[in-house]
């Protein structure tokens, strides 16, 4: 235990890492109450003992606390050892942090799919708390997207197929959740990460925290309408709050806007509510440049205004198997345009 505390010690404090900006807050401690909301039982998400952990490097900062780099060792004497992404909890956060940090593994516990993040399991027994997650080392899908870009002199590596790839990686992680019929209320290039860079890459579902924080009674107090991904979201979800499935569809269809402009910040230079007159207006996004038109259709459809008229994620599943045999679209290569270079303002 000493030998970890020393680690993070030494990692928190190294370049790039961060003082905690908790560690004045109460933090009452994790008592006999370990059911949650929802039904929720802290005792049966799979265990990981502190002595099979090893923290290497940070990697970034979460909502909560560090993510670090580690290596996980299954059994004792097991040789070989795991790579692994470690979410700590500072030591002296709050019983509320406490619980949604275990609501989020609890969540994420819940699935069993390869292209939802893979919960290994949670540390809780002392401080820090850890949450041990499969390590997903190429980074997140907008980023990619963005450092994938074509260059004046140098077309993009990536092909249409690639795009394709992820993003029909994505929606069978949608597929997926939605036969389980649940609501992921958050999805985006930013909440998917990659296993690596390179061809061969898999892109899975990683963040669930705004399932997560619904189960929280102050949720709606604490952030308000400025914490909600409106330009993701459908009219009906942040004019009537009515969320279902088709609220992840939508969101998808700009998931797929995001992927084949290649990281572009949708509706650019729009504040969310000009976002929100613009679109329940019947105003949407347009064509990305070099988009295939099928695949536009398909964006155009997901953004249906009415919920029950936009495609079921198992039929886009159909659709996009369909558009990666179509030759015509699968063997063009990204556009080398000027409009798709990073200009000096984050677009
Ligand atoms: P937030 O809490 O703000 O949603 P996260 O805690 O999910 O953010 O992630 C914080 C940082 O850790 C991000 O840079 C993210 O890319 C990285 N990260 C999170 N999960 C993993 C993982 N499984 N593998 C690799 N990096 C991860």
């Amino acid at each position: 235990l000493l030998e970890q505390e020393v680690q993070l010690h030494r990692l928190r404090n190294a370049p790039g890492g961060n003082e905690n900006p908790l560690s004045m807050a109460f933090n009452p401690h994790y008592g006999s109450e370990s059911i949650l909301p929802q039904g929720i039982d802290v005792r049966g998400l799979p265990q990981v003992s502190r002595e099979s952990l090893k923290l290497v490097k940070a990697l970034g900062q979460g909502a909560f606390g560090e993510v670090y780099q580690g290596l996980y060792r299954h059994r004792a004497g097991d040789t070989a050892e795991m790579p692994v992404a470690v979410k700590t909890l500072p030591e002296l956060s709050t019983g509320q942090a406490e619980s949604d940090f275990l609501m989020e593994a609890a969540i994420m516990a819940k699935f069993n799919h390869p292209n939802i993040v893979h919960l290994i399991g949670v540390c809780f027994d002392r401080h820090p708390r850890f949450i041990v997650l499969e390590l997903l080392a190429g980074g997140d899908l907008k980023n990619f997207l963005r450092e994938s870009r074509p260059k004046p002199e140098r077309a993009s590596a990536l092909t249409m197929k690639d795009l394709l790839l992820c993003s029909l990686d994505v929606c069978k992680g949608c597929r997926y959740l939605e036969a389980k019929r649940f609501i992921h209320r958050d999805i985006a290039a930013r909440n998917c990460l990659l296993t690596s860079r390179g061809p061969g890459r898999v892109v899975k579902i990683a963040d669930f925290g705004m399932a997560r924080d619904i189960y929280r009674a102050d949720y709606y107090k604490k952030g308000g309408k400025a914490m909600l991904p409106i330009k993701w979201m459908p009219p009906e979800a942040y004019i009537d709050g009515i969320f279902t499935i088709k609220t992840d569809v939508w969101s998808f269809g700009v998931l797929l806007w995001e992927v084949f402009s290649l990281g572009v910040m949708p509706y650019t230079g729009c504040a969310n509510r000009e976002v929100m007159e613009m679109v329940s207006g019947g105003g949407r996004l347009e064509k990305p440049y070099g988009c295939p038109q099928e695949i536009y259709r398909l964006m155009c459809e997901c953004w249906n205004p009415t919920p029950t008229d936009r495609p079921s994620f198992a039929t886009m599943f159909d659709r996009l198997q369909r558009f990666l045999q179509d030759p015509e679209i699968v063997s063009a290569p990204l556009p080398v345009v000027r409009s798709l270079l990073p200009p000096p303002m984050e677009v």
